[in-house]
């Protein structure tokens, strides 16, 4: 096993875009969580440093997602969200629009409740090894965990009950899914940034492949067209300045119409 990492030694911390600074209180405990990609669940986008005494929604701030990017570019961007960490669902309610996510889950549960469990024990039953089955038999007569809901703005980590290694679940912009595991910890050490206000910290970021654009071959590419006939290539990428230049005329309008265009901020992880 490698060991934790400390902050200061393997990561290059921008000491220019922290704001303030808050001495950390000791003694103090430094959490690494791993967040998983959404689709291709077993690539690892990003890992922090996170402080005990930090809450939840600190950690959540810090989380890069292109469903987020997306739908604020749409302008539906939903600050809804939770953590399900064991059996409780921490809420984030701290914008007024914001959505209970746990809400229709509870009614779900306790309106069916002979499908929850049939899930549960579905869910049980593939955890169990074939060998162990043998041993312990079937497992009906199992009981649902009893689940419960918290806010995601009022809880710290160091009140946080989990295990090492478990796969949690992020949720947001309604159902964009994403597995976190809380890897390690630690108490934090001398050689450790004292500042609260640099945590979380980026310990890991997948590096993000952006196309450049196809005419300039200078910019990175902000756009992109797809079955645009005037294009040596389908999909076809563009930064702003070439895709008006060679879609709209000098008076400003679109030249034609008989393609799509999309917002373009990187490709998806391999
Ligand atoms: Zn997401
Ligand atoms: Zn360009």
């Amino acid at each position: 096993m490698k060991p934790l990492r400390s902050a200061s030694a393997a990561v290059k911390v921008k000491l220019s875009s922290i704001q303030g600074c808050i001495p950390v209180r000791h003694p103090e405990v430094a959490l690494s969580i791993e967040v998983y990609h959404n689709v291709r669940n077993w690539v690892k986008t990003q890992e922090f440093l996170v402080l005990g005494q930090q809450t939840l929604t600190e950690l959540r701030d810090k989380i890069y997602c292109l469903t987020d990017k997306d739908q604020e570019t749409d302008g539906q961007h939903n600050h809804s969200g939770y953590f399900l960490i064991e059996d409780t669902f921490y809420n984030d309610l701290r914008d007024p629009s914001a959505i209970d996510y746990s809400e229709p889950i509870f009614d779900w549960l306790s309106n069916s409740k002979d499908d929850a469990l049939k899930k549960w024990e579905c869910i049980l039953a593939g955890k169990m090894q074939k060998h162990k089955k043998a041993v312990v038999g079937d497992i009906t007569g199992s009981k649902l965990p009893r689940f419960q809901a918290a806010d995601m703005h009022k809880t710290q980590f160091c009140n946080l009950k989990f295990q090492l290694g478990a796969g949690y679940l992020y949720c947001h912009q309604g159902d964009c899914r994403h597995t976190v595991v809380i890897r390690d910890m630690r108490l934090l050490h001398p050689e450790d940034i004292q500042n609260r206000a640099a945590y979380p910290i980026l310990l890991f970021q997948l590096k993000l492949h952006v196309q450049k654009c196809r005419v300039c071959r200078i910019y990175r590419a902000t756009k992109m067209t797809v079955n645009d006939k005037w294009t040596p290539e389908n999909p076809c990428y563009f930064c702003d300045n070439c895709y008006f230049l060679l879609h709209y005329t000098k008076d400003g309008s679109l030249q034609y119409q008989d393609f799509e265009v999309h917002d373009y901020h990187h490709d998806q992880p391999r």
